[in-house]
């Protein structure tokens, strides 16, 4: 079959970016060296340009996750336009269409499924579903919004200004235009490219499915590092108007902190989460499809199986009780305290309701755990 014909500008351009940033970058390192100012612009920028992409393209405007003040959605505008990864209207058609079709070969813009190379960057290089390039049929309601049409109108302008403008004026106040657009203009840019495309690559190559093995999306703690929290995948294509990629107050992810941050300053409002039960509930599928998939290989599977089963309906009735109680409970705060007695009734029972689903899930995993045993020793 023929290939579609090469986008040369796109080539060009990660190619000359490219080359600049693994030669002359390091050349001018060793031979006059950059100091501590080009090293904290390069830092700042790469997080402003590639949070721009993570909470902005991609949090706020892909998936309309929470809603942000007209000044936050310029500044994120300007530096989605810096991370050079065309305009948020393009950015968010293609992205949308991603979720939809999500590994379908025909339909998914950067399908796994096609292979490392190609979600990372080939699908860019060539002329690929043409008829992508200019619908933006799935993105009305971005149209509406005056800032995104803005950017999409004078992208090129904006996104020139942003890549050479800033650091040529930073390094105009540092006494070294060269060095500053070296460092904090083409090497950032392309540190921000490949940890931005690592998303569509990697994100759905390397990690593990605690939530769904529906599409190839993983959950990567490393990668999160790399992505400005998005290595968190295979919860976001199962829950993807979250706001939040990592949940969890100890997993990796600035661009929840930053958009929870915007809150806190009122800049940001509406984040949207998805209910604890179901992502909790979702959790507990995984678990049991894999421990089924386990005992079935054992020769005492059929007990096993319905012990498992058996406990596995008993956990999702206690989420069942214990998500309810939490509900009415938040439901009786907001009220006055004329409910009181009610209230305390409903506090003891959401205790022990508390209690049970905590001895519940560990009954859970320790069977799992012993599901798994068996099989580790035929291994060994
Ligand atoms: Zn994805
Ligand atoms: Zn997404």
């Amino acid at each position: 079959m023929k290939k579609p014909r090469l986008l040369f500008v796109n080539v060009a351009i990660f190619l000359i970016t490219g080359l600049i940033a693994l030669f002359i970058v390091p050349y001018e390192a060793f031979t006059h060296g950059f100091d501590s100012f080009e090293i904290i612009a390069c830092i700042v920028l790469i997080y402003f340009s590639g949070m721009s992409i993570t909470a902005g393209y991609h949090r706020l405007w892909s998936h309309k996750a929470y809603e942000a003040n007209p000044v936050v959605r310029v500044v994120l505008s300007i530096g989605g336009a810096m991370a050079l990864q065309n305009s948020i209207l393009h950015w968010c058609s293609d992205h949308r269409i991603h979720h939809k079709h999500v590994d379908n070969n025909e339909s998914d813009p950067y399908s796994a499924k096609m292979g490392f190379w190609y979600s990372h960057i080939g699908w860019m290089l060539r002329e690929y579903q043409v008829d992508r390039y200019s619908d933006y049929s799935n993105c009305r309601d971005l149209q509406k919004d005056k800032v995104v049409m803005w950017q999409h109108r004078h992208y090129l302008a904006i996104m020139l200004s942003a890549n050479f403008g800033v650091p040529i004026l930073l390094g105009w106040l540092n006494n070294d235009i060269w060095g500053m657009l070296l460092l904090a203009g083409v090497f950032r840019l392309v540190v921000v490219h490949h940890v931005t495309f690592f998303i569509n690559s990697l994100a759905h190559i390397w990690g593990r499915q605690p939530y769904t093995d529906k599409n190839s999306a993983r959950d990567n703690d490393i990668l999160a590092f790399f992505t400005f929290g998005e290595g968190y995948h295979n919860f976001h294509h199962i829950f993807e108007y979250d706001y939040r990629n990592g949940i969890r107050w100890w997993q990796f992810d600035p661009s929840k902190w930053l958009i929870r941050g915007l809150s806190f300053l009122g800049l940001a409002r509406n984040l949207r989460r998805c209910p604890e039960e179901r992502i909790e509930k979702a959790r507990l599928v995984m678990q049991l499809q894999r421990s089924k998939i386990r005992i079935a290989s054992l020769a005492n599977g059929e007990e096993i199986m319905q012990k498992l089963q058996d406990e596995y309906e008993l956990l999702v009735q206690r989420m069942t009780e214990y998500y309810a109680a939490k509900k009415r409970m938040m439901e009786l705060k907001k009220q006055d305290l004329k409910r009181s007695y009610e209230k305390l009734e409903l506090h003891h029972r959401y205790k022990e309701l508390k209690l049970n689903l905590a001895l519940q899930k560990e009954k859970w995993l320790k069977l799992n755990q012993l599901v798994c045993l068996p099989l580790m020793v035929e291994e060994n």
